[in-house]
């Protein structure tokens, strides 16, 4: 039975008066690439043991509690990973969400791939938008961070069939690090530049405890709109939506955009209404959390609807997350390795 309309209701609030309206959710903890940032290769190696099947989310377990999160403000989905795509059978999932749920809005965030087999498909079942993470168009900057088995064509090939099925523009993330791929992002933004999608720049976070975070490497939003705009002169733009997370540039010459993704030097902690859920079914509340809230036992012990709502009802509206605008001061007490045991990984939120 489909729940009620996701915009009747009046959105969850946390304690700093944050609605609670995006869901993020990760289908899968693996990943056909071993991106330094998120998966680096010396740990995530041949033997490195990942979730069994009996851990992870079942696709009617996850609309179910997508179904109990809606009454409560969510309206916009993101379907992430690990690599969501080599979940099998993904499209059924989205036809599931968009039935049982009524949510209009299902996004996909992709390494592109293996979009070639599935794109249209996904499309059909109702996905509406696509992002694709590529790093660098230099195929050496690429395997130095995305892992030696794929290609950059691959992941271009990936955008082109995307935007052959329907999701253009295309939104493209490519994660900045100092001394790595910086002397790479013109290029890639005159790439893309007039074709309608849009890339987004990020700067590289302190997320999980696994990619060596060093505010050193940090090219801030700043630096990288100066190293676009000296060669590609830009303007800034006014954001789409309240808690959009990409800052928003657009070309002087009218010829599209470019977005920039400033969770370190100019943090956005104000306008958050993301939630995340894992693979294994722990709600998280932040990007840089140290933990979740379990909601896959209650949901297997047999917990109602009403009794899951509450659970996550206690959780949002005692949620006072703002790490990033914290960093500062607690790297100043801690120094850039305190704090991060514990964190949440970010292949098992996927961003
Ligand atoms: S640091 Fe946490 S609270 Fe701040 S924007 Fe990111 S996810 Fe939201």
């Amino acid at each position: 039975m489909p729940v009620e309309s996701p915009a009747s209701t009046e959105p969850l609030r946390d304690a700093l008066a944050r609605p609670l309206r995006d869901l993020r959710i990760s289908v899968t903890d693996r990943c056909n690439f071993r991106c330094t940032y998120c998966m680096p290769a010396e740990i995530f190696g041949e033997r490195y043991t990942f979730l069994a099947r009996d851990e992870i989310l079942t696709f009617e377990e996850i609309e179910r509690l997508v179904a109990v999160l809606v009454p409560l403000g969510i309206e916009k989905l993101r379907i992430t990973g690990g690599e969501p795509l080599l979940r099998h059978n993904l499209p059924q999932l989205i036809r599931q969400l968009r039935d049982r749920t009524g949510i209009q809005d299902v996004a996909l965030t992709t390494n592109g791939t293996l979009l070639k087999r599935m794109a249209g498909q996904l499309r059909r079942e109702g996905l509406t938008r696509m992002t694709i993470s590529l790093d660098s168009l230099d195929e050496d900057i690429f395997h130095r961070m995305n892992g030696e088995k794929l290609s950059v064509a691959a992941v271009l090939e990936g955008i082109e069939t995307a935007a052959a099925a329907g999701f253009a523009p295309v939104k493209i993330n490519c994660v900045v690090q100092k001394g790595v791929n910086d002397h790479t992002l013109v290029d890639l933004a005159r790439h893309f530049k007039g074709t309608g999608h849009i890339v987004r720049f990020i700067e590289f976070m302190d997320v999980g405890t696994r990619n060596g975070w060093d505010m050193k490497q940090v090219v801030t939003g700043e630096e990288i709109a100066g190293l676009i705009g000296a060669e590609l002169p830009i303007e800034p733009e006014e954001p789409n939506y309240f808690g959009e997370v990409a800052r928003r540039w657009r070309y002087a010459d009218g010829s599209g955009e470019i977005g920039i993704i400033t969770s370190v030097s100019q943090p956005f902690c104000g306008d958050c209404t993301r939630a995340r859920l894992t693979t294994d079914g722990q709600l998280v509340t932040c990007l840089f959390a140290t933990g979740g809230t379990d909601l896959r036992g209650p949901l297997r012990a047999g917990a109602s609807d009403d009794e899951l709502r509450e659970i996550v009802r206690a959780i949002w509206t005692n949620r006072h997350d703002r790490y990033s605008e914290e960093r500062t001061a607690i790297l100043a007490e801690e120094g850039e390795g305190g704090e991060r045991e514990g964190r949440v990984e970010m292949y098992q939120i996927g961003g």
